[in-house]
């Protein structure tokens, strides 16, 4: 990315985010690119992926109704249950629409961060993990799940995805099929070596 790309794509995400979510969002690009570099990924594409996964994170969630009324995305039960999955689905399409990127794999990558699914790429596994490794989360366990993000990324999507519909268990949430499928087919591949 050149530094005009990058100057341009920050500034429009300073403009909509808070202060803690625009750092994440700078974090999870250098991440994302760290993790590039390992496993072979466009570091363009990771780049801009990280800095854009959240654009959507701050608008309020009638705006985010709003835009997805707008542009005609369809929701599933699940997901109209989950207004914390909006910003994924509404991200893809503003950066589609708005800042008019069209590379399929970016748009991929911010819609399915945070559900995962079947058959993600290798960009949508590394802004998944990036996500959850960027160097300001501090959860329980980040530095384990840090040090395998960059030694074995099928693994730790296995971690990570696990992790995630733990929560779902612990707080009595729906799961969204897409992260269990995501889980399926690692837990499968897994199997099968
Ligand atoms: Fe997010
Ligand atoms: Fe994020």
């Amino acid at each position: 990315m050149t530094d005009k790309e990058r100057a341009y794509y920050t500034e429009h995400i300073r403009g909509l985010l808070s202060e803690d979510r625009f750092q994440h969002s700078v974090n999870v690009s250098h991440q994302a690119v760290k993790l590039a570099q390992i496993y072979g990924c466009d570091l363009y594409q990771a780049e801009l992926a990280g800095l854009l996964h959240d654009v959507m994170k701050d608008v309020g969630k009638k705006e985010q109704l709003a835009l997805m009324e707008k542009y005609g995305v369809q929701l599933s039960e699940i997901e109209r249950n989950a207004p914390k999955l909006w910003h994924a689905i509404v991200g893809a399409v503003y950066v589609q629409k708005v800042l008019n990127i069209e590379n399929e794999d970016v748009l991929n990558a911010i819609r399915y961060h945070t559900t995962g699914r079947a058959g993600m790429s290798l960009l949508e596994k590394i802004i998944y993990i990036a996500d959850c490794t960027s160097e300001e989360r501090n959860y329980k366990g980040v530095e384990r799940i840090r040090k395998l993000a960059v030694s074995d990324l099928d693994e730790v999507m296995v971690e990570a995805l696990a992790d995630s519909l733990e929560k779902r268990l612990a707080d009595h949430t729906a799961m969204h099929p897409d992260t269990v499928e995501a889980y399926n087919e690692v837990i499968l591949a897994r199997k099968k070596q």
